[in-house]
């Protein structure tokens, strides 16, 4: 893992990734003009862009020249006809970026773009981020930071139509493309929050079954995000369909936070529904089947501990996001975490992880989540 000089400190990799999430990146339009030509790099903030710095780790890309008022001291120019990151002024690495695709110019047969609906993550994820639409944020209990959240209120409040779940046929074709020409071989499932348990459950088992009776070469993992329903017979159907491990994303541990950080989850979800769902996953289905994201920069390094630990000591993964202040402001902040907390975050899961061996999923990390990279780095 390299280390890199940053405003006078040394850090390592994870912490420069966390760093560069955090903050995002302001792009020379040049960097587009020039790269995007061989590489997967798009103007889009659809397609979410990535940079692999000089020693592979894949970084989320956020070019924040769309938020002018936004301050970041990152920028991506070109320095010796290559792409570098700089800390302000002062050089920081030569990046790269992962090889070019055409994935985002496709339509499915039934005409939904490809665009909008999946993006490929790290080497090797083609992942949905919100296959059907958010019932929580819908009725005005967003999570704070979530952004596609935010797009649910906004339609509801404004009595306008929610998005339609993607087809199961279309998730496969995109799948499968994915594989065949994205070098995919894992994939992320994941859709709103929903009150009915058989709701989320039709959708899921359907795109779960049509996964599973097409001919795709899925050799990675299949990652199911959900709702912990109250009948846990649910998630036995989902194992029996072929998926790999499954998220009831807790978030934000420090419960009075999470009432208003996350209310949609404290209120309608509760955390015992959420703890159960994880535990009888990890009881029946061993160590490292269940796992729990947290947004990382959202509470005190002692509560995210605590959180973290309880889930690691019952064999469940607690997996990790750089929260994003950018635009979306949670309990009134927009301001992004120290290097100091960062790094205690990482040694704290990085010891997690090593004592009651958990091994996150992915073969390299993806583009916000940190516990791959976390992990690569407790094996050092
Ligand atoms: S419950 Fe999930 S989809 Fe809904 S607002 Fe929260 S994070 Fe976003």
């Amino acid at each position: 893992m390299k280390k890199y000089n940053i405003n006078k400190e040394i850090v390592d990799s994870v912490e420069l990734k966390c760093l560069l999430i955090s903050n995002g990146v302001k792009d020379d339009n040049a960097v587009y003009e020039i790269f995007g030509k061989d590489y997967r790099l798009n103007v889009s903030p659809l397609t979410c862009n990535s940079l692999l710095l000089s020693d592979g780790t894949n970084v989320q890309l956020t070019d924040l020249v769309f938020l002018p008022e936004a301050l970041t001291p990152f920028h991506l120019r070109i320095s010796e006809d290559k792409p570098a990151l700089f800390y302000e002024n002062d050089w920081i690495d030569f990046v790269s970026f992962h090889k070019k695709t055409d994935f985002y110019l496709q339509k499915t047969a039934s005409g939904a773009p490809y665009m909008g609906n999946a993006v490929l993550q790290g080497c090797d994820f083609v992942s949905f981020q919100c296959l059907w639409h958010c019932e929580y944020a819908a009725s005005g209990k967003p999570c704070e930071f979530c952004y596609a959240g935010a797009e649910f209120e906004y339609l509801a409040k404004n009595n306008q139509p929610q998005p339609v779940a993607l087809a199961a046929s279309d998730l496969v074709e995109i799948i499968r493309y994915a594989v065949q020409n994205g070098d995919a071989n894992s994939t992320q499932i994941t859709g709103g929050s929903t009150f009915s348990g058989k709701t989320e459950y039709r959708h899921i088992s359907g795109y779960l079954q049509a996964i599973a009776e097409s001919d795709i070469p899925l050799t990675g993992e299949l990652l199911l995000y959900i709702t912990p329903p109250a009948d846990l017979s649910y998630i036995d159907d989902y194992f029996s369909l072929g998926t790999s491990r499954i998220a009831c994303s807790i978030e934000v541990w420090d419960e009075k936070r999470a009432g208003i950080i996350t209310p949609g989850k404290i209120h309608f979800t509760s955390r015992k529904r959420h703890l159960q769902a994880l535990n009888y996953i990890a009881g029946k289905y061993g160590k490292g089947r269940a796992f729990s994201n947290f947004i990382i920069g959202l509470e005190s390094i002692e509560t995210l501990k605590a959180g973290a630990t309880f889930l690691a000591e019952r064999g469940i993964i607690p997996s990790a996001s750089v929260w994003m202040p950018f635009g979306r402001p949670v309990m009134g902040s927009t301001t992004a975490p120290k290097l100091d907390y960062f790094r205690r975050i990482k040694e704290m899961l990085a010891e997690l992880y090593h004592r009651y061996e958990l091994i996150p999923p992915g073969g390299c990390g993806l583009n916000v989540c940190i516990e791959k990279d976390i992990y690569t780095y407790s094996k050092l």
